[in-house]
């Protein structure tokens, strides 16, 4: 059956590793639109978010020109305990579903993170750790990115304060003893400890949480420690440069073969590893060199892209953020807490949207129950246990599989395998016990969270 000039595992050397990031921002006509002050409704400065984040992070979000940026040695050598990561050639699940289709994977859960979020927490930390910090505060919702740079800040000798979105510190016990072996503090938000907190348990007692608490939180407590910034896991455009490893390792290894993709796809939650996962082949097609289907998947319970409004909105519920023009379903949104995976923030990388906005890319809403089955699918043929934020890619890539064996069309499909699902197991278990259901928000829910957004423009 395996195609025999094709292994199953394209593998890069050392040599062969990237050793710059690529800023896509540096490629689009039209550019993202910038972070705005809440108060002003300016253009953010560095100069004011410059007591939020790290200098040097602060000149990347900023940098909307510059193509290459050097990835730091320090940072090059951490990855390479970890990368480059396996693109792997689904053969057995092609053959599962006898389809004419070529599928590829790009694997990001072979670190104990467990997902692609260690790619930025490293570069993070160590840019933190450059400007001489104390340490760094964070929300986590699932725990992937707590996770990530709890061992990105033990490596560097750094504290590192979490903020974990209720619902998951609940549901996942585990990753709270992961993060804490790697040295940092875990505290459930909403909480007790912060203002916002305080606030936002008086305003919606019983609350279960949302990424968008837990930023709120994480931010206040990094502006009012000397020596300490805030660090976000997604959504941000340095996120997006730190993650396009992922895009440019998946690139050299097909131009080895001479593999040209026809679609690309991937789940988003705040778009980083879609984001990374595309950007050179995005590039291409904004330089008019190429052109590939590129396919955003997100959940049926938190569809940003698909029913969502490109519109300024802050990117967190207590509303202390910058302002960012982005597809959102309002900061007031607060997914289901019967969604299972991570991809709950309610807004979208201005980066994506404006690429989605300008029709460069697609995107597609599925509901959890189907995501499960192909998590499942995949799991049994192709042995790793796929992360939920990775099944929905996995679902759409099936999905496009199946529709080439209807048309007999011999298409080439890469996706995003972003993580592992070790600690979703609880979610597992209500898949195999037929607990699991779908929560889809009306469309009411919806426009009562939009009606609140910001007036700005
Ligand atoms: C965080 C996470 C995602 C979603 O975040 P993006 O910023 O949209 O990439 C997807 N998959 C896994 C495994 C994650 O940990």
């Amino acid at each position: 059956m395996a195609d025999n000039k094709i292994p199953y595992k394209i593998y890069l050397t050392e040599d062969e590793m990237p050793t710059s990031w690529y800023n896509l921002r540096a490629d689009m006509k039209n550019k993202p639109a910038p972070l705005l002050n809440p108060g002003t409704l300016q253009p953010l400065k560095a100069e004011e978010l410059a007591p939020i984040f790290c200098e040097e992070l602060v000149a990347q979000e900023l940098d909307e020109t510059t193509p290459y940026i050097e990835i730091p040695a320090e940072i090059r050598d951490f990855y390479k305990m970890y990368r480059p990561s396996p693109l792997v050639r689904a053969y057995c699940l092609e053959e599962k579903l006898q389809t004419p289709a070529k599928i590829y994977y790009k694997f990001e859960g072979n670190n104990t993170s467990g997902s692609h979020k260690l790619n930025s927490a490293i570069a993070q930390a160590y840019y933190a750790k450059k400007q001489g910090l104390k340490g760094v505060t964070t929300e986590t919702g699932a725990g992937q990115w707590g996770t990530a740079l709890s061992m990105a800040c033990s490596y560097f000798g750094l504290d590192c304060k979490v903020f974990m979105v209720k619902v998951s510190y609940e549901q996942k016990p585990f990753r709270r003893e992961v993060m804490r072996t790697y040295g940092a503090s875990v505290v459930p938000s909403p909480s007790e400890t912060t203002e916002v907190g305080r606030k936002i348990l008086a305003e919606h007692p019983g609350t279960t949480g949302s990424l968008g608490c837990a930023i709120s939180e994480a931010v206040e407590v990094a502006v009012k420690n000397p020596g300490y910034r805030y660090v976000l896991g997604s959504v941000l455009n340095q996120v997006l440069l730190h993650q396009s490893v992922i895009g440019l390792e998946t690139k050299i290894a097909l131009d080895k073969y001479g593999i040209k993709p026809d679609m690309i796809i991937g789940c988003a939650g705040g778009g980083s590893n879609l984001g990374g996962l595309i950007a050179p082949f995005m590039g291409e097609k904004l330089r008019g060199e190429a052109d590939y289907r590129i396919i955003a998947v997100e959940p049926a319970s938190c569809p940003s892209f698909t029913r969502g409004t490109f519109a300024y909105d802050f990117c967190d519920t207590g509303m202390i953020c910058p302002l960012a023009k982005m597809y959102t379903l309002g900061s007031s949104f607060i997914p289901s807490p019967n969604h299972a995976g991570g991809l709950r923030f309610h807004g979208m990388s201005t980066t994506l949207s404006q690429l989605y906005h300008d029709g460069f890319m697609e995107a597609t809403s599925v509901e959890q129950t189907s995501v499960f089955e192909a998590a499942e699918t995949f799991a049994r043929v192709e042995g790793i246990l796929p992360a939920p934020e990775s099944s929905h890619a996995i679902r759409v890539a099936i999905d496009e599989a199946l529709k080439c064996k209807e048309t007999g069309e011999e298409k080439t499909i890469v996706f995003g395998l972003t993580g592992t699902g070790y600690f979703d197991l609880v979610a597992y278990q209500k898949y195999n016990d037929g607990e699991m259901s779908d929560q889809i928000p009306t469309d009411e829910d919806i426009a009562a969270s939009v009606a609140k957004l910001p007036k700005v423009e």
